[in-house]
C-alpha cells in the first residue's frame, strides 16, 4: 500500500492548538514545530510547482521565511544566519550541506561543515530537513503513485527519505511508515527495522500517559521509531497528522537518546 497524502492546514493549526493545550506537552516545543511548519507553507504559496531546493533563489526563500517566522517568535536565528552566509557565498557547499543531509538525516555526513560553522552537525541536517521538505513534498506529487518504482526496503518510493513515524492500522495492525521528508506512507511488515532492515526484535518503550504511542529502538542500527497504534483510536474521528504526533512524542524521543539511540528520522514533512 501506498499513499500520498495532501496537505490539510486547518486540521493541522486544529491539532497544535488541540496539543498546546496537553499539559504534558512542552508549549515551546509545540509553538516551535508550528512555526517551521508555518514557514513551511510559505514554500509552497511562493513555489506551487516542484522546485529544486538546491537552487539558490529557492533556498534562499525557504530560509528567509523560516527566519521571518522565527524572529516573529522571538527566537535566536545564530544557526540560520550562519547557513544564509553560506548558501550566499559557497555554491558547492550549499549543495553539498543539502545532499549529505538527505544521505543522513541526522548529520553524519557533515563533519566538515559543522567544524567550519562550529555548529552541531545534527542541527545542521535539521534545518536543511525542514527547508527541502516542502520541495519534497510537491514534487512527490508531481507523479502518480503507480508511477514510481520499486522502492529500497525501509525508505519512501517517493523521495527515498527514511521514515519519521509508523502507523499501526486497524483492523490487522498493518504498519505504515510516514517519510520524514515527503510526508509520503507506505506498507512494511512489522518485524523489520526500515533503518538496517534487519529482522531483530525491536525494543519498545512506552509511557504510562501515551498508551497508543511506542518508540521502538533497533539494537543492531540503534535506530529509533515512534510508533501509534491506531487501534486504540479507532472511535476516533480525527485524521492522523504525523507532524502532530511526532511533536507529542518529544519526551518519548528524548528518553530513548538517553539510551543512545536515535530517531531514523527527525521528521520534517509539512504535514
Ligand atoms: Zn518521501
Ligand atoms: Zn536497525
Amino acid at each position: 500500500m501506498r499513499i500520498l497524502p495532501t496537505l490539510d492546514r486547518a486540521a493541522v493549526r486544529t491539532g497544535f492548538d488541540a496539543l498546546a493545550a496537553r499539559p504534558e506537552v512542552a508549549a515551546d516545543h509545540v509553538q516551535f514545530r508550528r512555526d517551521l511548519v508555518e514557514s513551511q507553507w510559505a514554500v509552497l504559496d511562493r513555489y506551487p510547482d516542484p522546485a529544486d531546493p538546491r537552487d539558490e533563489a529557492s533556498l534562499r526563500f525557504a530560509l528567509s521565511a523560516l527566519r521571518e517566522r522565527l524572529v516573529s517568535s522571538g527566537r535566536k536565528t545564530r544557526l540560520l544566519d550562519r547557513v544564509i552566509t553560506v548558501v550566499a557565498d559557497d555554491p558547492a557547499a550549499r549543495v553539498a550541506w543539502l545532499n549529505a543531509s538527505l544521505e543522513d538525516p541526522n548529520g553524519g555526513r557533515l563533519a566538515s561543515l559543522s567544524a567550519r560553522l562550529d555548529e552541531p552537525a545534527e542541527a545542521l541536517a535539521f534545518l536543511a530537513g525542514i527547508v527541502t521538505a516542502p520541495f519534497a513534498y510537491l514534487r512527490a506529487r508531481s507523479r502518480d503513485v503507480a508511477a514510481y518504482p520499486e522502492a529500497v526496503a525501509g525508505r519512501c518510493f517517493a523521495c527515498g527519505a527514511l521514515p519519521g513515524l509508523a502507523l499501526i492500522t486497524p483492523p490487522d495492525g498493518k504498519r505504515l511508515l510516514c517519510c520524514g521528508s515527503c510526508g509520503a506512507r507506505w506498507e512494511q511488515p512489522r518485524l523489520a527495522c526500515p533503518g538496517c532492515r534487519s529482522s531483530g526484535a525491536m525494543t519498545a518503550l512506552r509511557m504510562p500517559d501515551m498508551p497508543d504511542v511506542r518508540v521502538e529502538s533497533c539494537d543492531t542500527c540503534l535506530g529509533a521509531l515512534t510508533t501509534v497504534d491506531l487501534r486504540a483510536r479507532e472511535s476516533s474521528e480525527a485524521p492522523v497528522l504525523p507532524l502532530l504526533e511526532r511533536t507529542a512524542a518529544l519526551p518519548m524521543d528524548l528518553l530513548v537518546e538517553e539510551d543512545g539511540f536515535r530517531p531514523l528520522h527527525p521528521y520534517c514533512a509539512i504535514l
